[in-house]
């Protein structure tokens, strides 16, 4: 990753920071600024957002340290001003799977308020106790303002003391439980409502329901960071992160459904160009420009395949007026599938290992091809039907 620096590698995970977390330092100094913090101040704050940002790496590792009791590794998690994200390999397919990595992250949370909360009942005592109540109480209800700022003179605790900072720090911590409990597919909460609904009505309607409660509320968030900007401007960041998400996780679940229920026979082509590698490329040029085939399958003398050609090749020797080259001089490797092999292996070589054409056989013998553009029909007229 480019954009961002890494720190270390904690459990085998590497942790980055994205670029943009500096900005979450000009904050700091920012606030510090407008509130007049002196320089120890300044750092107590930059000291709290780092705490923070610790908090918020253990919620990932929560995710990510479920996931592995499931066999799930987790490429990387990345720290970005609003917000973790454990880029885990996939996510467990079954339900209950999921909803316990799901739910894991918050739980983490859980236990790190009830532990600053223990400690925070150890070291203050009598008056300091009751401020620390109060002042926990005053964040939980985001009563702020004016009100809080009279208290915090009158009793001459400044914003550089860990009597400031450690209810602020419990009551984040109960803020990330809530907030990332709200149901907006895929934050935790929208996983969590997911996992319970696939139990009971499959995962493909489960996350199309959970999708679109997620795109409302993604809206709302987005209206009310609008309305509220000074407050809430990250919060319309979010809802667009959500909103987008949302949709790309219905449809890759959509897709992966369809890889999941057929076989390479249900969508093979069966009539097919042969070529012959030692033909002009003046054959494969014409068929392109008023036949309906893009990418074709080349054979030897003795009729044995032994490669492909593809569009690019056929455009790149049109681009030369090279008609009169053999097509052995354009041609690509060729891919065999078997008339049984999964369309989620047929998907991977398309998409990931960038194959145009690959040929389908049957106890030995070709059948068929099945090429990018039959590929995309199939998906097209499955995805009516879902
Ligand atoms: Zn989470």
């Amino acid at each position: 990753m480019r954009s961002s620096l890494k720190l270390f590698t904690w459990f085998g995970i590497p942790v980055h920071l994205h670029w943009t977390f500096g900005l979450i330092f000009v904050y700091a100094l920012w606030i510090g600024y407008s509130n007049h913090l002196d320089v120890t101040g300044t750092l107590w704050l930059m000291g709290f957002f780092i705490a923070l940002f610790a908090c918020v790496l253990l919620h990932e590792y929560g995710h990510s340290l479920t996931a592995r009791k499931y066999g799930v590794e987790t490429k990387d998690i990345i720290l970005t001003p609003i917000g973790g994200i454990a880029r885990l390999e996939r996510m467990p397919e079954k339900p209950v799977q999921e909803f316990l990595v799901a739910i894991a992250g918050p739980m983490v949370n859980v236990v790190i308020a009830i532990v600053l909360f223990g400690v925070s009942m150890l070291i203050f005592q009598g008056e300091r106790w009751e401020l620390f109540k109060w002042f926990l109480q005053d964040q939980l209800l985001f009563s702020g303002g004016e009100d809080s700022g009279e208290i915090l003179e009158e009793s001459g605790v400044s914003m550089s003391g860990i009597l400031f900072y450690l209810p602020v720090l419990v009551a984040t911590n109960i803020g990330l439980v809530v907030f990332n409990l709200i149901p907006a597919f895929p934050m935790d909460g929208g996983r969590i409502f997911r996992s319970l609904l696939a139990m009971r009505i499959g995962r493909v309607k489960a996350t199309r329901a959970a999708s679109l409660v997620g795109q409302v509320i993604a809206v709302i968030f987005i209206a009310v960071g609008l309305f509220n900007w000074q407050k809430a401007s990250t919060l319309t960041l979010i809802g667009f992160f959500v909103f987008v998400t949302a949709r790309t996780e219905n449809s890759m679940v959509k897709l992966e459904d369809i890889l999941r229920r057929f076989k390479a026979r249900d969508l093979l082509r069966r009539n097919f160009t042969r070529l012959t590698e030692n033909d002009w490329m003046q054959t494969p040029i014409e068929m392109l420009q008023h036949g309906l085939e893009r990418n074709f399958l080349v054979f030897d003398m003795s009729d044995k395949l032994v490669r492909a050609l593809e569009e690019e090749d056929i455009l790149a020797a049109l681009k030369k007026r090279d008609f009169s080259a053999e097509i052995a001089r354009y041609v690509q490797r060729v891919e065999w599938v078997n008339t049984d092999e999964s369309l989620q292996y047929v998907y991977h070589l398309l998409r990931q290992r960038g194959y145009s054409i690959i040929a389908v056989v049957e106890e030995g013998n070709l059948v068929g091809v099945i090429d990018e553009a039959g590929f995309q029909h199939f998906m097209r007229m499955k995805s009516v039907k879902v």
